[in-house]
């Protein structure tokens, strides 16, 4: 016992060069995305006004492997590889013969995994000659890391978080300020969709949808600026495969396989970088582990969305997607894992999903907070509400194992700290936390809005 590692660390050298494209190894391409006009697919000069080609190639591209530039590895270099750590106070409280490891991503400036996706993104644009971006985010997560990757590269940034979280989580635009964002509440009175939004309700609590409606507006009205999304599309679950890869390298170092993967989802990106790897050496015969993604029970896109068609964002101005989704114009309740309250899911994970290389399952917001408090408590990280889904299915599986005697060893990416979120946690120390139920009503209204495509 005294001898297993607590954490498991790789130095610089052993700093993944490429990046993994898991479409390399699907038996067929997730469907391409559709012209929200016309719903005729689109080539990649469709996405040439809001992304760099670099970037729009690495979103179509079928190479198995991507180098990671020079110049993005160095910038990664001032948190990565991050640790592994094996949770044993945890397992010790649970009185499991389970192993539980997680992959901690806080350790990123942003303090969370967006970074991985945040700076090639920055470099990409940056190296296309473009001076200003523009974008949305949900609990704040995001447009930190996006603020943090621009200061590197000396690109203007500006932001829509939604007006719920830039309530919820003032220091959070501190943040993006400190790295030299424009931070504004979304909805806001600068765009057409906000505006449209505000006029029906002064008082909405926006949504990402409407976020990513404002960011994509302003983009498409200046020519000199373009647009970064953290989550959902090829490219960012492309970047997060670090996450993945250096972890295989790490339960490589202490000679475990993992039996169960688990990560929350909330448009796909830091479940994705996790397992794919792992999903990589499961295809090739190397391992078999069980792959479990989790979301929250008022935002249930996989477990209970439907898989067709919708847009990204509400104002209907993305290209169509085909993935899982609660209808684009849907506004889930005002949980606390702010990073999981979208809409869609990623068109590539929804993909998988039919295939069935992996399970979902939907937790509520009272048994993560539980789990994360728990946590807390015996690893002493105080975790973001978000991963506290999967930490709540991790428990669950482990204290399964103290029935059975089972010692499977369970993964899963701790994929953001809590520093921003207190007021969450406070809120449930004063019973002011509930649950919400699956907003059934509200999803069937939304999702009768979801344009129907013929064939
Ligand atoms: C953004 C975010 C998420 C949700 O996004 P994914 O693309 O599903 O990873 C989850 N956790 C944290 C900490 C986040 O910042």
């Amino acid at each position: 016992m005294a001898d297993e590692p607590t954490k498991i660390l790789l130095d610089e050298s052993e700093l993944p060069t490429h990046w993994y494209n898991v479409v390399a190894d699907l038996p067929a391409p997730p469907p391409p995305p559709l012209h929200p006009g016309t719903h005729e697919p689109i080539g990649p000069d469709a996405l040439a006004p809001l992304f760099p080609m670099s970037l729009i190639e690495q979103e179509v591209s079928g190479e198995r492997y991507i180098e990671i530039p020079e110049a993005v590895r160095e910038v990664y270099k001032l948190w990565r590889p991050s640790p592994l750590y094996r949770a044993r106070r945890l397992e010790q409280l649970l009185d499991t013969p389970a192993r539980i490891y997680f992959k901690y991503e806080g350790v990123s400036p942003a303090g969370s995994h967006k970074p991985n996706t945040a700076v090639p993104q920055a470099y990409y644009n940056a190296e296309a000659g473009v001076t200003k971006l523009t974008t949305e985010t949900g609990a704040g997560q995001w447009g930190s890391a996006l603020a943090f990757a621009c200061a590197q590269y000396g690109i203007d940034l500006e932001v829509w978080q939604v007006a719920a979280s830039f309530a919820q989580k003032p220091y959070r635009a501190s943040m993006m300020r400190t790295w030299g964002a424009r931070v504004h509440a979304s909805p806001s009175e600068l765009t057409e969709a906000g505006r449209a939004i505000l006029a029906q309700d002064p008082d909405s609590p926006g949504s990402l949808g409407i976020a990513i409606s404002e960011a994509v507006e302003a983009a498409m009205a200046d020519e000199a600026t373009k647009y970064a999304l953290g989550s959902v599309l090829n490219h960012v679950l492309l970047h997060q495969t670090v996450i993945g890869e250096e972890a295989l390298k790490q339960l490589a170092k202490v000679g475990e396989q993992p039996d169960l993967i688990v990560g929350c989802t909330g448009g796909g990106s830091n479940f994705a970088g996790l397992f794919f790897p792992f999903l990589r050496e499961k295809l090739a015969g190397n391992m078999d582990p069980h792959i479990l993604a989790v979301e929250p029970a008022a935002c249930p896109s996989l477990t209970k969305g439907e898989y067709r068609y919708d847009f990204g964002d509400v104002a209907g101005m993305t290209p169509l997607m085909k993935m899982h989704t609660l209808g684009h114009d849907f506004i889930p309740d005002p949980i606390h894992a702010g990073g999981l309250r979208y809409h869609g899911m990623s068109p590539l994970i929804s993909h998988m999903y039919e295939l069935d290389l992996f399970e979902a399952e939907a937790i509520d917001q009272m048994t993560s907070f539980e789990a994360g408090v728990t946590f807390a408590r015996t690893q002493g990280i105080v975790p973001a509400p978000e991963p506290t889904v999967a930490l709540a299915a991790a428990i669950r599986e482990a204290q399964a194992c103290k029935e059975t005697g089972e010692e499977k060893v369970i993964l899963t990416a701790l994929c953001g700290h809590g520093h921003f979120d207190m007021a969450a946690y406070d809120a449930y120390f004063a019973g002011e936390l509930r649950d919400y139920d699956y907003p059934e009503a509200k999803v069937a209204e939304a999702m009768a809005r979801v344009p129907v495509i013929a064939g």
